[in-house]
């Protein structure tokens, strides 16, 4: 029997609504702000509003939420799609709030002419200044009670352009005792003489959020407008303009945004570490927007496992990295494909095998797959690449790999024993010695030779040369953003490793970009989409082998 999975506190709400038919469509929106790449906390969102109307047959819109021409770009819009899109989800319709300028002018407009709204000459510094304190009330402009004709014609000045930046705004004229600060004439327009990314300069004012945002939501018919907690004291405001100006009920719901350990997720705060040349650009692998997680070698089936299993909830709290790992892991265990690659290589000699001799092995490529998920050559000779760190002149107690005198097995090929090494100059060594034992090859063993240890290897003469990159946490501290001191002042000057002496083995020349692989006892990888180009491999260590979160949950 499957286990019937609980529904979460916004599945609660949808269902209820649609039992008492309050709501018969669900209809949801994604709506980002062009001000910068799309992040995990982003996708969980997605996950949200795409997954809520998808269960229950309705529909979500991607809505751009371009109110504030200062910050955003097209360049921001393109990635959200691409982003979007590589994540699994197909929005019904693609929207802009600044598509809605002449509808929320209109309704500008008519909250004027109702009495609602006014013309403010004060600046938003005077404004700040009189607001008073959540248990004070704050004080009356001495614009409030301009007459309606004059407010629609100053405001039809404001939008002619004949004020500059800051010189007059529109604001809702609501209740200056409301214990909710928003509620307290909040500002509906300011004016900002700036180029659109898409309407140029036909527009000198711009709409504020809490007026833009819903009002956007009601002219689509969102059923249900999801967005995160600090929102919750926006929601009154919210439900006031829908209220005064009779549009579509649209109603808000908040969740608790996704916090993740040893990184940051705020725009705001990734664009400093782009800006600053802190990291690579927005699809920096150790960024933990869904390009730098796509860059790296994520999966989109791993991203929305993640969202799965973190859940929604009401109150915020901060999700171990460790978790999103075990999900890319628990993905490329079942479908990566197998290869050897030596990131340190030293040669190792096998006296007995005839030189100048190849033998074609097979690999298999997934042990986790049906037949192995098929096999691949592995070219064998007397001459092979194997890892530094698998040969110790003195072997300590219980050191399985290779030492003098100890055997061990050349994964899916033959069982070696050491016979000697040799040094150079500097002390370092520079080449084993071994013995195979002909009778004991993989598959077909009848030498009743047993081996502790098995090392990969590659046989020098068909080796490609490879880049690899490992990466560890972009920050040292669990949370970044939670202490005074500035963040940046926590990131973790070792978050990346370049290696440039790896070798690989022959069927990993082909690879492509998007292609993962595990590196066998190295972690799961994928050729780099940037840096790598015609005869030059670039891997990206997306995770590494070890399971610290599976473990530390079940001890
Ligand atoms: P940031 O603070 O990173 O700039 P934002 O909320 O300003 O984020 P938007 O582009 O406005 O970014 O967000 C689009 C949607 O994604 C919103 O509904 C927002 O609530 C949601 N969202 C943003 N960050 C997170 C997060 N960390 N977890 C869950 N949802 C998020
Ligand atoms: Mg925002």
């Amino acid at each position: 029997m499957s286990e019937e999975k609980s529904l979460n506190f916004l599945e609660e709400i949808v269902e209820d609504n649609l039992a008492k038919g309050t709501v018969t469509e669900i209809h949801t929106r994604f709506p980002p702000e062009p001000n910068g790449y799309l992040h995990i906390g982003h996708a969980k969102s997605i996950c949200l509003n795409f997954g809520l109307a998808d269960k229950y047959g309705g529909k979500t819109n991607l809505r751009f939420d371009d109110t504030n021409p200062v910050t955003e770009d097209t360049e921001y819009v393109d990635s959200i799609k691409e982003d979007v899109k590589w994540l699994g989800f197909n929005w019904e319709e693609e929207h802009y709030a600044s598509d809605y300028f002449v509808q929320l002018y209109e309704f500008a407009l008519a909250m004027i002419g109702k009495g609602l709204a006014y013309v403010d000459d004060l600046s938003a510094e005077e404004i700040a200044a009189i607001k008073g304190t959540p248990t004070e009330p704050g004080k009356a402009s001495p614009f409030r009670n301009r007459s309606i004709d004059e407010n629609l014609s100053l405001f039809s000045e404001m939008k002619a352009g004949k004020y500059n930046d800051g010189e007059k705004v529109l604001r809702a004229k609501i209740d200056l005792a409301s214990p909710n600060m928003h509620m307290r004439d909040p500002i509906m327009y300011r004016i900002k003489k700036v180029s659109h990314h898409r309407t140029g300069d036909a527009w000198c004012i711009y709409p504020m959020y809490d007026f833009a945002h819903g009002q956007s939501d009601s002219i689509e018919q969102i059923s249900h407008s999801i967005c995160t907690l600090e929102f919750e004291v926006h929601k009154p405001l919210y439900n006031w303009y829908i209220e005064q100006l009779g549009t579509f009920p649209s109603k808000q719901f908040e969740f608790a945004r996704l916090n993740l350990t040893y990184t940051v997720m705020s725009k705001r705060k990734l664009l400093q570490l782009v800006q600053e040349k802190l990291v690579d650009g927005w699809d920096d692998p150790r960024m933990p927007t869904i390009s730098g997680l796509r860059r790296r070698g994520y999966t989109p089936e791993s991203i929305r496992n993640f969202c799965d299993k973190i859940g929604v909830q009401r109150r915020e709290n901060i999700i171990d990295m460790g978790l999103l790992e075990f999900c890319i892991r628990e993905d490329l265990n079942a479908t990566a494909q197998r290869r050897m690659v030596v990131l340190d290589p030293i040669k190792l000699i096998i006296t007995n095998y005839p030189q100048g001799k190849t033998e074609v092995l097979k690999g298999e490529n997934n042990p986790e797959e049906e037949n192995h998920g098929g096999y691949r050559d592995l070219p064998f000779s007397n001459e092979l690449w194997i890892e530094a760190d698998d040969f110790l002149e003195e072997a300590p107690k219980k050191w399985f790999r290779l030492a003098p005198g100890m055997k061990v097995r050349l994964k899916s090929a033959y069982i070696v024993q050491c016979t000697g090494y040799t040094k150079n100059e500097a002390g370092k060594v520079t080449e084993v010695h071994c013995e195979y034992i002909p009778e004991s090859k993989s598959g077909e063993d009848s030498s009743g030779v047993s081996v502790k240890g098995t090392i990969h290897w590659i046989s020098t003469d068909k080796s490609e040369s490879a880049e690899v990159r490992l990466y560890d946490r972009l920050f040292k501290v669990e949370n970044p953003s939670s202490e005074d001191e500035d963040f940046k002042t926590f990131i973790n000057p070792n978050s990346l490793e370049i290696i440039t002496s790896a070798k690989v083995e022959p069927a990993l020349k082909d690879a492509k970009p998007g292609d993962r692989f595990q590196f066998i006892r190295k972690g799961y990888f994928t050729l780099d989409s940037m840096l790598s180009k015609e005869g030059k491999l670039v891997f990206n260590r997306t995770v590494g082998l070890k399971d610290a979160w599976a473990k530390e949950q079940k001890g």
